[in-house]
C-alpha cells in the first residue's frame, strides 16, 4: 500500500508539463473544480456534462467541452468520472457509444464518483474484458476540499495503476491512500459516510440542546473544539450550521444514497452497525420532509423538528 502527497511541484498551477491528455465526465460541484486543478497543472484536459453549461470553468482554464462521452474520452489516456451513484457510472461506461464502447485501448478510467464496492469491483472486471484499465477512486474533503486540491482519495485497484495515477490524484488531493483491490477504495469510502453522518448528527443535537438551555453557542462551540470534542466536521461546519446556511457542500440526497451503500454492504458482511442504523433513517427522515437538496449539516433542521422547536416546516 502506498501513500502519495501532492508534490510541490504541483501546486498553484503552471501549464504545459506534458502529461496524459485527460477525459473529465461529470462537471458537478466536485468535478468542475477537480478538472479546472487539472488543466491549472497543465494536462491537456477534455470535459464533457450532461448539461453543457457547468464546462464554463474549465473551458476559461484552458480545457476544452466535449459534445458527448466518445468525443471527451478520444485520444485521452485517463478518463475521470464524477456522477452521483452506481446507475449512473453504469450509464457513463457500458451505455451505448459510452466509455467502455469509446474509450483508446488501454486508457485507464479513474472513477472519483462514491458507488457501491461490489459494483465498482464489477466495474473494473468489465474494464480489463474490454482492455482497459481501471481504479476506483472516491474522494472525501467535501466541495472545499476539490476547490482547494485537499482531497482525501482512497484508491482501490492495481499497484501500476495506481503509479500511473499519480501526477492525477497529486493535482487534486492531499492525502492519497492506495488501500487494496479494486473495491476497496469504496469500501473505505463508505466508512467515512458513516463517522461523518454520525458526526454531524451529534453536532446537530449539541447545538440544539446547547440553544434550548441560551448558552452562548458560538462560544460553547469555540471551547467544545479545542478538546476531545473538536473534530472535522465541527471546524467545517459550525459557522453554516449556527447560521442555517445549508447550500451544499454535500446533498442529504447524495448521502442517504451513500448510507444506503454502508448498510447493504455491512449486511452483506454480517456487520452490525446501531449508530449507523440510525443515522441512515435520520437521513431518510429529512430527504423524506423535503431536504433531499440541502446541506447534509440540515441534519440540523431534522433534530429541530424532534424537538418541536423547528421553525419553518
Ligand atoms: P453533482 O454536483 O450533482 O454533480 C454530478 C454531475 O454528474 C453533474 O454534473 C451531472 O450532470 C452529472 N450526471 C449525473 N447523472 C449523470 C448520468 N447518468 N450521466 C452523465 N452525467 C451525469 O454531484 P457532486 O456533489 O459533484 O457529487 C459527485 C460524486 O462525488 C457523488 O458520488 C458524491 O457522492 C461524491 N462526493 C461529493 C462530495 C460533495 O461534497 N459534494 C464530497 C465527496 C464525494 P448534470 O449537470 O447534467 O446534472
Amino acid at each position: 500500500m502506498t501513500t502519495a502527497s501532492r508534490s510541490d511541484s504541483m501546486r498553484g498551477g503552471g501549464r504545459a508539463t506534458g502529461g496524459p491528455d485527460i477525459a473529465f465526465i461529470g462537471l458537478g460541484i466536485m468535478g468542475s473544480p477537480m478538472a479546472v486543478h487539472l488543466a491549472n497543472a497543465g494536462h491537456r484536459v477534455t470535459g464533457y456534462n450532461r448539461t453543457a453549461a457547468k464546462a464554463a470553468p474549465l473551458v476559461a482554464a484552458g480545457g476544452r467541452a466535449a459534445t458527448s462521452i466518445a468525443d471527451a474520452v478520444r485520444g485521452a489516456e485517463v478518463i475521470c468520472v464524477m456522477v452521483p451513484d452506481s446507475p449512473d457510472v453504469r450509464a457513463v461506461l457500458t451505455g451505448e457509444k459510452g466509455v467502455f464502447d469509446s474509450a483508446e485501448a488501454g486508457a485507464l478510467i479513474i472513477d472519483f464518483s462514491t458507488i457501491r464496492p461490489d459494483v465498482a469491483a464489477e466495474f473494473a472486471r468489465q474494464a480489463a474484458e474490454s482492455g482497459l484499465r481501471m481504479l476506483d477512486a472516491p474522494v472525501s474533503g467535501g466541495e472545499a476540499g476539490a476547490v482547494g486540491a485537499t482531497l482525501s482519495i482512497a484508491v482501490g485497484g492495481a499497484d501500476a495503476d495506481f503509479e500511473r495515477a499519480r501526477p492525477i490524484f497529486d493535482a487534486v488531493g492531499k492525502t492519497v491512500v492506495h488501500v487494496g483491490p479494486s473495491g476497496s477504495g469504496q469500501t473505505v469510502k463508505a466508512a467515512n459516510q458513516l463517522i461523518v453522518a454520525a458526526n454531524i448528527q451529534a453536532l446537530a443535537e449539541a447545538i440544539v440542546f446547547l440553544e434550548t438551555y441560551g448558552v452562548d453557542t458560538e462560544a460553547a462551540l469555540r471551547v467544545l473544539g479545542g478538546g476531545l470534542a473538536g473534530s472535522r466536521v465541527l471546524e467545517l461546519k459550525q459557522d453554516t450550521m449556527l447560521a442555517r446556511a445549508f447550500q451544499p457542500g454535500f446533498r442529504i440526497d447524495l448521502h442517504h444514497k451513500d448510507l444506503g451503500i454502508v448498510s447493504d454492504a455491512a449486511r452483506q458482511a454480517g456487520v452490525v452497525l446501531p449508530v449507523g442504523a440510525l443515522v441512515t433513517q435520520l437521513m431518510a427522515a429529512a430527504k423524506a420532509n423535503g431536504d433531499g437538496a440541502l446541506d447534509h449539516s440540515a441534519l440540523l433542521r431534522g433534530v429541530e423538528r424532534l424537538s418541536g422547536r423547528a421553525k419553518v416546516n
